[in-house]
């Protein structure tokens, strides 16, 4: 009969005990011994969390010591040579060199995974030599077995994702590296099967990228391969956070099972299930549940796809499991006692997904009448959300419904606009200028908790953020910069400052996940219509303005940002919540405005990581985005200048959105990849005004003159001195201020020497 399962819980505990350990073992508080130990006691926690609430497939492997690309790696001896590693066992003092660096050697490199949060180790192929040093998943497999006896669910990262995601190789020698690692994926899966494991999952995501014919043919390989060695193991092929484009080669794999996302491209994925069929010789996994937001499903429709589901794929060969791993979401609502009820109500972090992942099967099993009451309480508790004035406000709804109403065009050309911010400014050549967030030191750090603890009142909290601007605003003057920040000192993170203050968010007090390594992060929830409450920027800019003699910008976060860095209402479109914040920061933008602040930068930092997975979706978004942009920065004069920053450097993909932003000046990362982003602007002008990173804040060592002025020329070969901005690659919070100090001063000195060549030329 149907059964439930799941695809991989939360690493990090319910308290974040794990980041703990892990930050303790690092600092040498804890041994090697009690920190396995303490890690132990946490997976082992969570397998029986599982258990207790009746899952019948529960996944194991799916926990690590910092994170599951890199376990992968590890596991099949993928050990970069300036690593101290002589083969056999991977000592944690290697494997935690490669996640962080050491004094020998610099860290693996690490990147999104896929289109979430989460943040994987990305494996160097080339001098690898591989071998398999441990077989992880078996390893996982026994310990539950003898610890809690339970029959576990090995899971791995499948061959092709993880090629697929490793670099160090050129696209035509994959099959070479199959060729290699094929053979210690037959011998884990072969042991796997002498061991008597019933059902592995191998993931690949990958499948729900957009892959070639070609790409097609070899995951057919290999999954062939795999058959042949080991006939009795039952392969779990999982895919997730999109739809399989190459749905009927899928399908034919020589697998046992097929997990599909019916969240996340549940279209596509319903109608090739509905259009093709699906093998009788294989077990569907329905990831029904959403693996990736915080919501209560809506546990009728969720039946009702079952149903559908049903027509194709009888009962008997059907899962019902997460739309993803439970990794992206917190651990569980419980501790949540601060938020207001009705919200707590609507809330599934990880484990009441498993609830009702539970839930649904016993539906299925015993008739919706069997578990009438809670589907009664689940209905009405989303119910309750929907219907409260905590999420609906009347007056945000009416003018997103009258979007066109709202300007989302600057009044004038960029032409125009440029001369009159000019005639304004009378800005030199080559202005120079900062990101926005200068040092965040310790001193900063404790004065925010000493307030936010009542220690000290609001007064005190204020003189002292005043004081941090006037101390940088003096340092700017004496550096010389033309135009300057306040420094940011009042914000911790640059959503969090702005969620606090408009309507429609809420925080969590203990809604943490991973993002990379023992980092965890708590987004906000946006549960509600976004409403600009009260102006939140305004007095920190007027007052570093009063003390300033050059212009100082205003600095927010853009709506793009905002939405992808939080939990977003799943009730509407994610583009309509993005509208609701763009017109609540359109208010701040028109109260600076009217504060007599001219310069208004609009950071969006996190626009590109919003790209859907597949290609043929980003038109869409990025109008979207585009346009939210816009409605927070069209209203303003021609005389007031918008900026924007991003911080990385993959552009020519995006540009004409980018130029779309009609921005006036734009920041951008080049420093640490420089020669990419120029070329980029080779074939494809940027004609507004643009600042291209000339030194990397991201490390503490302080850039010579000559290096930046390397830099400006290689940049000003392709781009128009006369729009050239020169600015650090991103905001400085993370830096100590003498080396920040030293380094705008080179900064400055460097524009200098610049100026002088190019004021000829222009
Ligand atoms: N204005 C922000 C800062 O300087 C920008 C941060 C970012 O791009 N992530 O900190
Ligand atoms: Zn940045």
């Amino acid at each position: 009969m149907i059964k439930s399962g799941n695809l991989g819980y939360p690493r990090i505990g319910k308290n974040r005990e794990w980041k703990k350990a892990l930050e303790a073992f690092w600092s040498g508080k804890l041994d090697e011994k009690s920190f396995l130990e303490q890690l132990a006691e946490i997976r082992l926690d969570g397998l029986k969390r599982q258990r207790e609430k009746g899952i019948d497939r529960i996944p194991v492997g799916d926990f690590t010591l910092y994170d599951h690309m890199l376990d992968t790696a590890v596991m099949f001896g993928l050990v970069p040579k300036r690593f101290d590693y002589k083969g056999g066992a991977v000592p944690l003092s290697v494997y935690y060199a490669m996640a962080r660096g050491d004094r020998e050697a610099t860290a693996c490199e690490m990147t999104k995974w896929f289109n979430t949060n989460y943040h994987y180790i990305v494996p160097e192929l080339a001098d690898a030599a591989p071998a398999l040093t441990e077989n992880r998943p078996l390893s996982a497999y026994r310990e539950a077995k003898a610890k809690l006896g339970i029959a576990g669910k090995p899971v791995m990262v499948g061959l092709y994702t993880f090629l697929k995601l490793s670099k160090g190789y050129e696209p035509e020698q994959i099959g070479g590296w199959i060729d290699r690692l094929l053979p210690l994926y037959v011998q884990v899966f072969k042991e796997l099967e002498a061991e008597g494991v019933e059902w592995v999952q191998v993931d690949e995501p990958i499948l729900a990228t957009s892959l070639t014919e070609e790409d097609m043919k070899r995951v057919s390989a290999v999954y062939e391969a795999l058959a042949q060695a080991a006939p009795r193991l039952k392969v779990m092929l999982q895919t997730y956070f999109e739809a399989v484009d190459h749905y009927e080669a899928v399908i034919s794999l020589p697998v046992r099972g097929i997990g599909l996302d019916f969240v996340h491209g549940s279209e596509q994925n319903l109608r090739s299930l509905t259009t093709f069929g699906f093998p009788e010789d294989k077990v569907l996994g329905a990831g029904v549940i959403d693996g990736r937001n915080i919501w209560r499903a809506d546990l009728d429709a969720k039946l009702e796809l079952l149903a559908q589901l049903s027509a194709v794929v009888p009962y008997e060969r059907m899962i019902v499991q997460p739309s993803c791993s439970l990794l992206h979401v917190p651990v569980t609502t419980e501790p949540e006692n601060k938020l207001d009820p009705v919200l707590k109500a609507a809330l599934a972090f990880a484990d009441e997904k498993l609830d009702e992942l539970a839930l649904l099967v016993k539906a299925v099993k015993e008739g919706k009448a069997a578990v009438a009451e809670e589907l009664t309480a689940s209905r009405e508790a989303r119910e309750a959300l929907q219907q409260s004035p905590l999420r609906n406000r009347p007056s945000v709804q009416e003018a997103v419904a009258r979007l066109d109403a709202h300007p989302s065009r600057r009044a004038s050309s960029f032409e125009t606009r440029r001369k009159v911010q000019q005639q304004r400014w009378q800005l030199p050549l080559l202005p120079t200028t900062t990101i926005g967030s200068f040092p965040q030191t310790p001193e900063v750090r404790q004065a925010r908790l000493k307030w936010r603890k009542g220690e000290w009142s609001n007064e005190q909290y204020e003189t002292f953020i005043r004081e941090q601007i006037k101390t940088w605003i003096e340092l700017q003057e004496e550096l010389g910069l033309d135009v300057f920040v306040h420094g940011e000192f009042e914000r911790t993170d640059m959503v969090e400052f702005f969620g606090e203050k408009l309507d429609g968010f809420a925080f969590t007090s203990n809604g943490w996940v991973q993002s990379y390594g023992s980092r965890c992060v708590k987004p906000p929830v946006i549960y509600g219509d976004v409403a600009f409450v009260k102006p939140m920027t305004v007095a920190e800019t007027v007052y570093a303005q009063s003390l300033a003699n050059k212009p100082v910008k205003g600095m927010l976060t853009g709506p793009i940002t905002i939405l992808n860095w939080s939990f977003v209402r799943d009730d509407m479109p994610r583009e309509q919540v993005a509208y609701q914040i763009a017109l609540a920061l359109r208010s701040e933008v028109e109260a600076l405005e009217a504060a007599g602040i001219g310069m208004i930068q609009v950071d969006e930092p996190a626009l590109r990581e919003g790209l859907p997975l597949k290609r043929d979706k980003w038109a869409d978004y990025l109008d979207w985005a585009v346009r939210a942009f816009r409605l927070s920065t069209s209203t303003v004069k021609d005389e007031t200048q918008i900026h924007t920053h991003m911080c990385y450097s993959e552009f020519h993909d995006i540009i004409d959105a980018i130029r779309a932003l009609d921005a006036d000046v734009i920041s951008i990362e080049t420093s640490r990849s420089h020669g990419e982003l120029i070329e980029s602007f080779e074939n494809n002008t940027y004609d507004k005004g643009i600042g291209l990173g000339v030194y990397d804040i991201h490390s503490p060592r302080v850039p010579s003159v000559e290096e930046m002025v390397a830099m400006i020329d290689r940049a000003l070969r392709v781009l128009d001195p006369a729009l050239f901005w020169i600015n650090p690659d991103c905001g400085l919070k993370t830096r100590k201020q003498e080396e920040t100090v030293a380094s705008l001063r080179n900064m400055v000195e460097a524009t200098k020497i610049a100026r002088e060549k190019y004021a000829v030329k222009c």
